[in-house]
């Protein structure tokens, strides 16, 4: 692994947080998506640099029928590598306990998809509120893994507008009435002005499923 790259000012871009992130930490540097605009993005932008790009799908078993087929069609457009990530057999379900379902399904599998790697590319916006509000570039746990967020300062339009810019596809219930598209039980379509997250349903009054908030990935 190569010692960090100093960051300067001008990287504080999403093409520049990226880049230095794929320069600075390579094979050990994670992708993963939900699929979201935000994303597919960032595996666009890393696309052109490196034509070898590997990215994680939590395959949590409850996703939308678009959703799976979504992931083929992007990867193919992309010339990415969408990889599903499956959990253990069995395990609770949203029926009985939709914290304990998203430990199972999301944040266990993800926690084993990370190991080895040191550093993890995700898509959180600062302005999708709730606990993404005022997120920094760069984040890192107690153990040292180290978390970039490439775009915390772009908006939702800025995203919408790179996808058109580069006639991107995105998910096609997006133009259906949903804001953000999780797995089927748990996501609804929006009512008239409500935030783009406002239909993902989690435990109790949750706005996120443990990913970011519960996960730890063992060095
Ligand atoms: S979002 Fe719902 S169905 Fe998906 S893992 Fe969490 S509780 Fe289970």
């Amino acid at each position: 692994m190569n010692a960090p790259m100093a960051l300067r000012p001008d990287m504080l871009t999403p093409e520049g947080l990226l880049r230095w992130a794929l320069d600075t930490w390579g094979d050990r540097l994670a992708f993963t998506t939900g699929l979201g605009m935000g994303g597919i993005c960032l595996l666009h932008m890393a696309r052109r640099w490196r034509d070898d790009i590997t990215c994680a799908f939590l395959d949590t078993g409850f996703h939308f029928p678009e959703s799976l087929q979504y992931a083929e069609d992007i990867a193919a457009y992309l010339g990415v590598r969408i990889v599903a990530i499956h959990p253990e057999p069995f395990g609770p379900t949203w029926r009985q306990d939709r914290l304990a379902c998203c430990d199972h399904r999301k944040v266990a599998p993800l926690a084993r998809a990370l190991e080895g790697k040191r550093a993890w590319v995700n898509a959180r916006r600062g302005d999708q509120g709730g606990l993404r509000q005022g997120i920094p570039f760069i984040e890192r746990d107690a153990e040292g893994f180290i978390k970039i967020n490439p775009l915390a300062r772009v908006s939702r339009q800025w995203v919408q507008d790179y996808l058109d810019t580069h006639s991107i596809p995105r998910h096609p219930l997006l133009d259906r009435g949903y804001g953000s598209v999780g797995c089927a039980p748990c996501t609804r379509k929006l009512k008239p002005g409500e935030d783009e997250r406002a239909g993902r349903l989690f435990a109790g009054d949750k706005t996120e499923c443990g990913i970011h908030t519960r996960l730890r990935v063992k060095r």
